[in-house]
Formats: C-alpha cells, sequence, structure tokens
C-alpha cells in the first residue's frame, strides 16, 4: 500500500489518485463487512420459490383430429381409426344387482411391486379386494355364487397370465365377464426375454416393446377420462426405455395414453415414414371383438399419469360403481401460530404474502381459507419484525379461520386431572377474547396428537367445557402408516377426522433445504404423494405450521403449486368447507368409520409415548370366555377362580356381574373404562386375568373387536349347542385388521392362518359342554394346558359332586361343598324329540361347518356334535 502510495505521489495529480484511493478503500471495506455478515448470518435471503403458475404442456390434442396426428407437418397413415361417433365419453352401463362389489387382484407373488401398488391404490380409495396369486394353470377361484358374480372387476398384474390361461380356465373367466359386465384391467412388462414385437395372444393387438418414448399426451375421445383431464401434454423424455406400445387396426382398441419414441427413427417395425409418430401406451378394449372391455398398459403404475388413468378405468369399468365424486374438499391448518423459533415465524411481509396466497386460492378454491391453531402463551416471543407479524396476523384476525392449539403448547396427556387441563385451555380462551379471536369454531388440534388417539378421556372433557369443541384431526387412527390406512371415528360427541402430511413439518423452511432435494417436493406435487393424496381422499386436512410460512413460505409454495397441478390434469372440483362442515360431510360419505376400534396403546410406539404414563396396558386379560349363555360358562368362570394364578376382572355392578364390553355400548366408553375392571397384576407375565361375557359368543362386533384390543388373548367357547359364532370368532384370530379393512382381507388371513396353520390362529379352545358338566377336573386340566398357565391346579382334589345339587361345586373343609346360586347348573325337562330333529336340521349346515373348523384345528369332536351329525338325516 505504501508502495502504491509513493508511486501515486510521484505522479502529480493528486486529486484523482484520492479520489481512486477512496474507492479502493471503500471496496475493501465493504467486502470485509459482507464476509463478516455472511459468516455470522444463518442464510442468504433468497427470494421464495415462485408456485407453478401455469399449465405448462399446451399443445392439446383437439378432439376430431383423429390419431393419426402427427408431429409438426409430417403426414403418415393412422394407428388406430379416428373417433367413433357415439363412443364419445360414452358411461358404461351395469347392472350392479349382478355382482358384488369387490374387485379381484390376480398378483405375481404377495411380494410383487406392481401387485402392491395396485392394492394400495384399492386400499386408499376404501375399495374392497381380495389377491389370489395368478394361477399357471387350474385352480381359477370360484367367480359366481348364487347366481350373482363375486367380483365386479378382475385385475391382472401380469396380462401374459390371463392371456396364456389354459383354454377351459380362459373360456371360464371370459363366460363370466361377458354374462356379469365385468371389466380387467391388465398390465404388461416386458422383460428380458420379451420380444421386440409380438401379436397378443387371440387378440387383434401388437406390442412392440424395449422403447424409449418422449411427450405424453392424453387422448381426450377415450371413453374412460373422468377425473383426467386430457388437454395437457407431459413434455419431456418419459423415465425408463422400457416401454411397450400397443398398435391395432380392430375398431375395439382406443387409445388412452399416447407419446412419442425418443429417438427420431421411430419404431422400424411400423413400417412407418421417419416421421414422430404417436404410439399407445394405454389402450382400452371397448369390447367390440369379444364382448369384454378391457384397460391395457404397456408399463406399470410407476409412472404418476398411469395412477390417474388407473383410477378413471376402475370407474368406467365398474360402471362409476367404484368410484369417488369430482368433489375435493382440503382444509389447510397452520398448526403453531406463536409457537416458533427466532428466526423461522412470520414477519410483515410474509403475512402479507399470505393473505395474497389466500386471495388467490379463493379464486381456484371456493372458501378457501387458511385454518390458524394457535398457542397464546407463545405471542410475541419472536424477534421484533416477527412480533410486528404476530401483529399483523390479528390485525387480520377475520380473514382467516382460528382454532385453539393449547395454551402452552403442552401435550394434554400428560394432564392427569381434567380441572388442571381445561385451566390451560382457559388461559387460551381468555388471550383469544382479549385479542379478539374468533372462538366458536368448534375445532381444535391437540399439541403432537396427544391424547386424541388412544383417547385421553380427559382431553375430550376438558375440550367440550371450555372450548364446546366438536371436531378434531390425527395422523394417528389407527396408525400413522400406513398414510392410507388413516381413518376418522367418533368419541364422546366429538368427531375425529383423519389427518394428512403435506410433507412439510417445522424445520422444512428452505426450498434448497428441502430433505432429498427441491425435486422431492415438487415430484410429490407434481403426480406425487401429495397429488395422490387429494386424489384419493374426498377429504383431506393437511397439517402445516408457522414456520412454513415465514422465510422460503413453503407453505404457500406447496399449495399453490398444488392446486394449479390439480386443476390442469384433473376435472376434480377443490373447496374448503370450516371444519364442523366438513366432519358432517366426512361422516356422511364414511358412515361406517363413526364406531372407533380400539387397539392396545402398547402395540405401537407412537402410541404409547402419547398415552398417559400413569396407564398400564397390563390391566388387561389374557384370555376370554365367550359364552354362549346357558352352556355352563358361569360354572367355569367360578372353577377358574380357584386356580392361584387365574384371576377373573372385578364384577360389573349393572349386567349380570358381566363386563360386557366387545358385546354393545360399553364399547363407547373406551378403554380406561375396560381397564379399570382388572387389577393392577402382580406378576405380568404370571398372572393370568380374564373375563368372563357370554354375549360376546354371539354379537357381530365383539370377535373383531376383541382381535384389535386383544390380539394375542387367548379364547374359551363352551358348545353344547351349534353356532356359526365360534367361526366367526376363529376368522379373525391375531389377524388384527384395521377399522375399515375390507371383509375379503378378513376372509384372506383366516385362509392363510389354516393353510400355514399358524399358532397365532389356533388360540380359541373350545369345551365340551356336556363334559364340563359330567368330567370338570378333565375338562380343567384341558384349559390349563391351553392357557400354559403354571402351576397346573390340581381340579380333582378342588372339586366334588354335590348330590343333593347333581352338580360340581368347589369342595371345601373335606367333605363340605360350596356350590354356585340356585339359578344356576338347574335341569330343564327334556326336549321333546320333535323339537330336537327339528333343531338337528336346522343346524345341520352350521354343524358341518363346526365339525370341518374343529378338523382343521385339530380339536377331538364334542360328543354331542358326532351324535347330532350321525342322527340328521344326511343325503
Ligand atoms: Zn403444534
Amino acid at each position: 500500500m505504501v508502495a502504491l502510495w509513493k508511486l501515486m505521489r510521484g505522479v502529480r495529480q493528486l486529486e484523482l489518485h484520492r479520489l481512486i484511493l477512496a474507492l479502493i478503500i471503500f471496496c475493501l471495506l465493504s467486502m470485509a463487512f459482507l464476509a463478516y455478515y455472511v459468516s455470522n448470518s444463518p442464510k442468504i435471503k433468497e427470494a421464495p420459490p415462485l408456485p407453478f403458475s401455469d399449465c405448462g404442456g399446451g399443445g392439446a390434442m383437439a378432439p376430431g383430429l383423429g390419431l393419426g396426428a402427427d408431429g409438426p407437418g409430417g403426414q403418415r397413415a393412422p394407428l388406430f381409426l379416428p373417433p367413433r361417433q357415439g363412443w364419445q365419453r360414452q358411461m358404461k352401463t351395469m347392472d350392479v344387482s349382478r355382482t358384488e362389489p369387490l374387485v379381484l387382484v390376480f398378483v405375481e407373488s404377495i411380494y410383487s411391486q406392481l401387485g402392491q401398488e395396485v392394492v394400495a391404490i384399492l386400499e386408499s380409495s376404501r375399495f374392497h379386494y381380495r389377491t389370489e396369486i395368478a394361477p399357471a394353470k387350474g385352480d381359477m377361484p370360484t367367480l359366481t355364487q348364487h347366481n350373482r358374480g363375486r367380483y365386479t372387476l378382475i385385475i391382472y398384474e401380469n396380462i401374459l397370465k390371463y392371456v396364456n390361461l389354459d383354454a377351459w380356465n380362459r373360456d371360464l373367466i371370459d363366460k363370466y365377464c361377458s354374462e356379469y359386465g365385468v371389466g380387467v384391467i391388465g398390465f404388461f412388462r416386458a422383460n428380458e426375454n420379451s420380444l421386440l414385437s409380438a401379436q397378443l395372444k387371440g387378440f387383434p393387438l401388437f406390442l412392440h416393446s424395449h422403447l424409449g418414448l418422449r411427450d405424453y399426451r392424453i387422448n381426450p375421445n377415450a371413453p374412460l377420462l373422468y377425473i383426467t383431464k386430457p388437454n395437457q401434454v407431459e413434455q419431456g423424455i418419459l423415465p425408463g426405455d422400457d416401454w411397450t406400445v400397443f398398435q391395432s387396426n380392430h375398431s375395439t382398441y382406443e387409445p388412452v395414453l399416447l407419446a412419442s419414441t425418443r429417438s427420431s427413427e421411430g419404431v422400424a417395425h411400423f413400417g412407418s415414414s421417419t416421421v414422430r409418430a404417436l404410439h399407445a401406451t394405454v389402450v382400452q378394449d371397448l369390447g367390440l371383438h369379444d364382448g369384454i372391455q378391457r384397460v391395457l398398459f404397456g408399463n406399470n403404475l410407476n409412472y404418476w399419469l398411469h395412477k390417474l388413468i388407473f383410477v378413471d378405468a376402475i370407474a368406467y369399468l365398474t360402471g362409476r360403481r367404484l368410484c369417488l365424486s369430482l368433489d375435493r374438499h382440503v382444509l389447510v391448518d397452520v398448526d403453531d401460530i406463536f409457537v416458533g423459533k427466532e428466526g423461522t415465524r412470520m414477519k410483515i411481509s410474509d403475512v402479507e404474502a399470505l393473505l395474497n396466497a389466500q386471495n388467490k386460492l379463493r379464486t381456484l378454491v371456493p372458501h378457501f381459507t387458511f385454518n390458524l391453531g394457535f398457542s397464546g402463551k407463545f405471542y410475541h416471543t419472536g424477534t421484533d419484525e416477527e412480533d410486528q407479524g404476530d401483529d399483523m396476523l390479528l390485525q387480520h384476525r377475520n380473514d382467516f379461520w382460528w382454532f385453539p392449539h393449547m395454551w402452552s403448547h403442552m401435550q394434554p396427556h400428560l394432564f392427569h386431572n381434567v380441572s388442571v387441563l381445561a385451566e390451560q385451555m382457559r388461559l387460551n380462551r381468555v388471550f383469544a377474547q382479549e385479542h379478539g379471536i374468533p372462538t366458536d369454531m368448534g375445532y381444535a388440534v391437540a399439541p403432537h396428537h396427544s391424547g386424541v388417539y388412544p383417547v385421553h378421556s380427559q382431553l375430550y372433557e376438558a375440550w367440550k367445557s371450555v372450548w364446546n369443541i366438536r371436531v378434531t384431526s390425527t395422523e394417528e387412527y389407527p396408525h400413522l402408516r400406513p398414510a392410507r390406512y388413516r381413518r376418522g371415528f367418533i368419541h364422546n360427541g366429538i368427531q375425529v377426522l383423519p389427518r394428512q402430511t403435506c410433507g412439510l413439518f417445522t424445520h422444512t423452511i428452505f426450498y434448497n433445504e428441502y430433505p432429498g432435494g427441491s425435486k422431492e417436493l415438487d415430484k410429490s406435487i407434481r403426480g406425487g404423494e401429495l397429488f395422490l393424496t387429494v386424489l384419493l381422499n374426498p377429504i383431506s386436512i393437511f397439517m402445516t405450521h408457522l414456520s412454513n410460512y415465514g422465510n422460503d413460505r413453503l407453505g404457500l409454495y406447496t399449495f399453490e403449486s398444488l392446486v394449479k397441478f390439480v386443476q390442469c390434469w384433473t376435472n376434480l372440483r377443490l373447496q374448503t368447507l370450516p371444519p364442523l362442515q366438513l366432519a358432517d360431510k366426512y361422516f356422511e360419505i364414511f358412515p361406517e368409520e363413526r364406531d372407533p376400534l380400539w387397539q392396545n396403546p402398547c402395540h405401537d410406539k407412537r402410541h404409547k409415548d402419547i398415552w398417559s404414563k400413569e396407564k398400564t396396558c397390563d390391566r388387561l386379560p389374557k384370555f376370554l370366555i365367550i359364552g354362549p349363555q346357558k352352556t355352563g360358562t358361569t360354572a367355569l368362570h367360578s372353577f377358574l377362580s380357584l386356580h392361584p394364578a387365574i384371576s377373573s376382572s372385578f364384577p360389573s355392578p349393572v349386567t349380570f356381574e358381566e363386563i360386557q364390553f366387545f358385546s354393545g355400548a360399553n364399547y363407547d366408553h373406551g378403554i380406561d373404562w375396560y381397564m379399570d375392571f382388572f387389577p393392577f397384576p402382580s406378576n405380568v407375565s404370571t398372572d393370568f386375568m380374564f373375563e368372563k361375557s357370554a354375549n360376546y359368543f354371539d354379537t357381530e362386533a365383539a370377535p373383531k373387536r376383541a382381535a384389535a384390543l386383544l390380539p394375542r388373548a387367548k379364547v374359551v367357547a363352551v358348545l353344547i349347542n351349534p353356532s356359526d359364532r365360534a367361526y366367526s370368532w376363529y376368522q379373525v384370530g391375531g389377524s388384527g385388521p384395521g377399522p375399515s379393512d375390507p371383509g375379503s382381507q378378513q376372509h384372506h388371513h383366516g385362509r392363510v392362518c389354516c393353510l400355514m396353520n399358524s399358532p397365532v390362529c389356533v388360540q380359541l379352545h373350545i369345551v365340551d359342554g356336556a363334559m364340563l358338566r359330567s368330567k370338570p377336573a378333565l375338562v380343567m386340566e384341558g384349559i390349563q394346558r391351553f392357557l400354559s398357565v403354571t402351576p397346573i391346579f390340581n381340579y380333582t382334589q378342588a372339586l366334588m359332586f354335590d348330590e343333593s345339587k347333581g352338580f360340581w361345586c368347589q369342595r371345601v373343609e373335606g367333605s363340605r361343598s360350596k356350590c354356585l346360586g340356585k339359578s344356576k347348573g338347574r335341569k330343564y325337562p327334556e326336549m321333546s324329540s320333535e323339537s330336537r330333529s327339528f333343531l338337528a336340521e336346522y343346524y345341520r349346515d352350521h354343524n358341518v361347518d363346526l365339525l370341518r373348523l374343529l378338523n382343521r384345528l385339530g380339536h377331538p369332536l364334542p360328543s354331542w356334535l358326532r351324535q347330532e351329525l350321525q342322527s340328521s338325516s344326511w343325503s
């Protein structure tokens, strides 16, 4: 610097030199300042990313252009005939009385990926289905029952399994499809052994495989289009080079999706010119060839557009029987208003952006309103700028909806005392009143989903008393994952709705730091998980956080982009409703979800973490005596109570000493109520607690409920009379299906269990009622072995036959006995022989079912069953 100075002084143009020097110093200083600022500030503030603004694609294929339409300026022969008059968007009519609303899915194996994706979409849509491994030959499942089709749609993961069926089975399935108006969806996936070109066996359809494709478009004339809006082109290269395209001259085939080949040479075997032509990757068979409608995919479901078309194909082929309406309700919750670390909160400009986005969204989504959840304790706890943001939110309070999110963001399950919990809520309510925040929405959300499910009854009580809450939402029922199983329920007058994640969490603040890269967020919006959530759920409540609206405002980016994308590609009608109306709508669409299905909170770590530490899962029975009535279950109960390691539930003062939890209205009280009937076991691993409620045996809901809460519990039934209920108990044994799992799945579990003879399923013990009467010690020994209870208690010593009463009683003090009350063990007059033979006939089918069940379980047959089956007339 000094040398420079001397040099400069040497030259006698001082004025200019001083100026230059000043400039240099200024530059150095500003560089130092910048370096200081960069190293000390957490982030260089970049502009938030811009949401998708237009539909991109453009270049729609005009209807009527003909599908031979080609690239710019080219000429070539049409691949498919021009659209027929009368076929355009015509809805298939279907006689719903002829088939069950059940989908039969032929998968390659129980683990095959495409099969799982098919099932995932069916499950998300709450469509009932049954999977079968596609048989190579023979063994086609029964397709009809009592002149009614068992399936309304058949899906083949691998269409070749269908095409290559032996003549007998193929004829069987095709006859079924044409007679009952059942359609087929099939996927063709080329593998290394597939020919480049081949005819699909028996069809006027050619396949060209191993292609790379680009520029995907939708044929607006495809009749199956319903949700899909056809005026878009997905520009660019399609992933993978294993695409198969279909070619035909038969009028039965209408392309659904078309693309160009990636290389300009086109497909050599088409024999067409060098012009880039459009090739069909998904085609619809209109049934003009053999009377059966089909939809064929030249790839799997990986590409997002295929999922959309798949949903439309299901709707079309089932005459919209398996189909949601076009209405989609979306509610965006912003939890944690005022909660959040300094630097992550909203400033004035962020609140302005929120208001602008809301106005913009309202033009696309009628009534769109951000739903703000506040914790008043954290008001004004940010930087000065952020505190001004808080004030700005309150200034505009009437532009938003509001809900309480607990005063101090505490988890409700940590409060054991209702009044303390209510006090916390009251503080938030006072805060709301002081700041003019509306308090009448009837909706609340618990921090970290705590207390909603598993139910903390104190939360429900406090919510109702302080806020008059009637609706809440959670991700935890029945479990967080998989998200497609999330359901709603109603408990204690509060409607609980499932809540969806949108990929934004408290820590997702910057676009460029999105986990896995910002492309992951965009993928989720552009046909990925977030898009599918809206596609497959008529009502979605999304959870976001205050921090998603500061900094990069990812909340705004995500929802503006999502709405735009949905509107570009689908005919879905997005709208927003306030929570109370939304809940009414939800249970109107899904009335079967009203009743909850309680599970053991300790079987899911997430549930256990949000369950009160003062509660234990040990106060649940290890086995149940399920009845039926009048079979000696009360005697069995008293015999079991003699055992030193076995203890019964406390008697209920209301229902004849039995708890009757799984069978009726008591179930609505929830599991806390149930557990109160059991003592704290002195030793969890060796103490056997049980309860006996005879009406569990013939209550339809009981097996499912018991299996959900006590999946490992063993079950004892006493049989003197035949009944089909034992079979239903056996069916649910241990598989613990979700609350809305289709019955078909339970059936499937049952079958699998029988085939594998799984020990989980063999947890039903059947006691011969006649034997219990005549040789109780022997029966008790069998029960002890079944329960694996130790020590083995000697009932030969403990029981004695009371000659005067005519039945076995407890032995007390040598030769004296202690018997049950008067009403038990009573003798009835002999049944007339007419009645007996009538009943034997009446129950014959059930008896045969029971015989099969017992044989399968490896149980010896009760003597009465053998007699019944011998005496009833076999024809
Ligand atoms: Zn929160």
